[in-house]
């Protein structure tokens, strides 16, 4: 039987030392600020930026909420970004994804000034992570490095299979793995043979999207599992993209959905807001 990664006390942990060094800016003058933008009223997207804004209120980070109607145009959503890029109070800014069809998310994601880009999505903060000297990393690959952190088990030389290739989770991930010494191996939908891999797999991420996605037979004994799904299910109950009970039969460690590596997601938001105010102050980042 394997180990629950317990993402809500990593989280509370992480988001403690986060408001200890908010209360210390502060003394220095230094107030970090967050802007959550929302368009239109997808249900999980408001329970996301409603779970980001109690944040901030619990670690007395300063924040901002912008909720814009379905039918908000590029240009007006621009406009408030471009507002957003200069205003001293913000110094991170969150568009919250997916965006209304009529708003092409690329375009969105590139007006945001990198520097207060807490979500890391923007190119020069995507190319910044490729070659291993960032500002911020993305939030919930950030979030999984940290719980993978907390099992003691070393990425060096292991066997680490990502499952998903977004721009978001997937590929971040893997390079935050390559970058810790990992032998990375990247599976998509096109994938041949894919539990042939993932039983190869001494640390296992899967972000598909898909409920109960990897079995337990697609497991090695004694893998570290790590279920980045949140998938809602037809009666309200989140789900995974891992069969937890029978992957946790084989795996050592393994992230519970709820309370694995969505509370950690929000955590490291927080963490990089402070980043963005540090620099935004000519500090370093550490
Ligand atoms: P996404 O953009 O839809 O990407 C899904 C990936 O899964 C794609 O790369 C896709 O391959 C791959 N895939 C789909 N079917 C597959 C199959 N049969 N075999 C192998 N790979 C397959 O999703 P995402 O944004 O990365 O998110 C993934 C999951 O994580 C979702 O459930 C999302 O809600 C969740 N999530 C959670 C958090 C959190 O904080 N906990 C944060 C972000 C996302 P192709 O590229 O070939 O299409």
């Amino acid at each position: 039987m394997s180990k629950i990664i317990d993402g809500k006390q990593i989280s509370a942990q992480v988001k403690q030392a986060v408001a200890e060094e908010v209360a210390q800016l502060k003394t220095e003058g230094i107030h970090p600020g967050l802007a959550v933008v929302l368009v239109g009223d997808n249900p999980a997207s408001k329970v996301y930026v409603g779970s980001k804004e109690k944040a901030c209120e619990q670690l007395g980070i300063y924040s901002e909420k912008y909720l814009l109607p379905g039918e908000t145009t590029e240009e007006e959503l621009l406009e408030l970004v471009e507002k957003l890029n200069h205003k001293p109070e913000i110094n991170g800014i969150l568009v919250q994804l997916p965006l209304p069809e009529q708003i092409n998310e690329e375009t969105i994601i590139n007006a945001i000034d990198p520097i207060k880009d807490v979500d890391a999505f923007h190119p020069n903060n995507v190319g910044k992570i490729m070659i291993g000297d960032f500002d911020f990393l993305p939030c919930t690959p950030a979030g999984i490095m940290d719980l993978i952190a907390s099992t003691g088990v070393s990425i060096e030389g292991k066997n680490c299979v990502v499952i998903g290739r977004s721009n978001i989770v997937g590929k971040p991930m893997s390079m935050l793995l390559l970058h810790k010494n990992g032998t990375v191996t990247i599976c998509h939908s096109r994938t041949q043979n894919l539990a042939e891999i993932t039983r190869k797999a001494d640390i296992l991420v899967a972000a598909v999207g898909r409920p109960n996605f990897v079995t337990g037979d697609m497991v090695k004994e004694g893998a570290v599992v790590i279920d980045v799904g949140m998938n809602r299910l037809e009666n309200g109950k989140l789900c995974g993209d891992v069969n937890f009970a029978e992957a946790s039969e084989r795996a050592s460690y393994i992230t519970p959905v709820p309370g694995g590596v969505g509370p950690m997601t929000i955590a490291t938001l927080m963490r990089n807001t402070v980043t963005a105010a540090k620099l935004q102050a000519g500090r370093s980042k550490e």
